[in-house]
């Protein structure tokens, strides 16, 4: 029997999305948010080319509390952006809007592991109603 063998970028991305599809959604976990909308900025390593932007509303019985991102980089490996830890910390302190920014800490390339890091930049806000 043939083993099929995930390489580095298959692997992680398949582990993250168990630990995705586990975890407790929105809803479950803050019984205090009433409602969240997020706004996203993606830029390029140099930030100065922003990838995309987008505004929307999370539907909170839906999405899961690993609040994660993909990376907007096709080759990166180990990398995606988790705003959880963001987003407990607004929460825990009732804020009605945080902002902030994180930077990829993935691999640009499977080519590049160890070498070159990833660098995308995720620019966030949340405006939560309680
Ligand atoms: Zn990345």
């Amino acid at each position: 029997m043939h083993h099929l063998k995930l390489g580095p970028r298959a692997e992680y991305r398949r582990q993250e999305s168990e630990r995705i599809r586990s975890s407790a959604t929105l809803a479950e976990r803050f019984a205090q948010v009433k409602s969240l909308t997020v706004e996203l900025e993606y830029l390029a390593p140099d930030r100065l080319n922003r990838s995309s932007q987008l505004r929307y509303t999370v539907n909170l019985a839906h999405a899961k509390s690993v609040f994660h991102f993909d990376c907007p980089n096709q080759e990166c490996v180990q990398g995606d952006f988790d705003l959880s830890t963001d987003l407990a910390n607004a929460v825990a302190a009732r804020l009605p809007t945080a902002s902030g920014e994180v930077v990829c800490q993935g691999w640009r390339s499977k080519t590049t592991i160890d070498r070159v890091p990833c660098g995308h930049v995720l620019r966030y806000k949340f405006i939560v109603g309680y």
